[in-house]
């Protein structure tokens, strides 16, 4: 598997961009800065675009990739997520009050996306990979994705707090396993971060020692732009490489070249 990092920031800021991952060209995971951040030969690569969940900070650009995606010889773009994530995509965002329903067809032109609803907990083969849902703790619908090639698992948590039914998979995902965590506020602001369903460093380590075997590699991001060096900071004390924080522009191979 080949994770592509067009943005991994936990929000808006000069120089920051918002959750969006592209598996082997072809699956993007959220859409917080696509448009900006890939160009039209990309997009027109992708096949599907797999939702975490609706907060603006996942999905701000995805109202503008299907006409992006679209060319003479495509296929509409697939929206995959648990149906209640579809149902707030449809009921208000695809909608003519503030854009265009690409889901119907336009101007007697076939539809421009198709929406795919996921059952939650069961494997679904997408673009080629084992795609399972699993719900996180974030106060709103919100999934977090196991995904499986033959070679390997890639965990991402989404936004989470403590409370995510992910953590007691990861102990039967195939290895080799790399985890995508959010760890959106520095040690020390575990108030916070559970109130809001998110987590810290902290949260992160003991979430995931209670469902050993630890992960083989962890992948931090959704790093808040405001706490983002002191959140660097807290990673220092805990073990590196095995600790890694994402950066934009970043590539991973995975399982990682020997
Ligand atoms: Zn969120
Ligand atoms: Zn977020």
């Amino acid at each position: 598997m080949f994770l592509r990092i067009v943005g991994c920031d936990g929000g808006p800021a000069p120089n920051a961009w918002c959750t969006s991952f592209l598996i082997n060209g072809r699956l993007l995971i959220d859409a917080g800065c696509p448009a900006s951040r890939l160009t039209s030969k990309d997009i027109q690569g992708i096949d599907t675009v797999l939702l975490t969940h609706a907060h603006w900070d996942h999905i701000k650009e995805l109202p503008f990739l299907p006409p992006l995606h679209h060319t003479a010889a495509s296929t509409p773009l697939i929206i995959a997520a648990p149906l209640d994530i579809l149902t707030i995509i449809q009921k208000h965002v695809f909608i003519r009050d503030v854009w265009l329903d690409f889901s119907q067809p336009l101007d007697g032109a076939p539809p421009l996306l198709r929406y795919m609803p996921l059952a939650v907990g069961q494997p679904t083969v997408i673009c080629g990979l084992r795609v399972t849902a699993v719900p996180g703790d974030h106060h709103v619908p919100c999934y977090g994705y196991l995904i499986s090639d033959a070679s390997g698992t890639m965990a991402f948590t989404s936004d989470t707090g403590p409370g995510s039914a992910l953590w007691p998979r990861l102990a039967t995902a195939p290895r080799p396993l790399a985890l995508v965590a959010e760890t959106s506020y520095p040690d020390g602001h575990e108030p916070r971060a559970i109130r809001e369903g998110h987590l810290t460093p902290s949260l992160l380590n003991q979430a995931i020692s209670s469902s050993a075997p630890f992960p083989d590699k962890i992948f931090l991001t959704h790093l808040k732009p405001e706490f983002r060096e002191q959140v660097l900071q807290c990673v220092t004390a805990y073990p590196s490489p095995l600790w890694t924080p994402l950066t934009n522009n970043d590539g991973i191979s995975w399982p990682e070249p020997n």
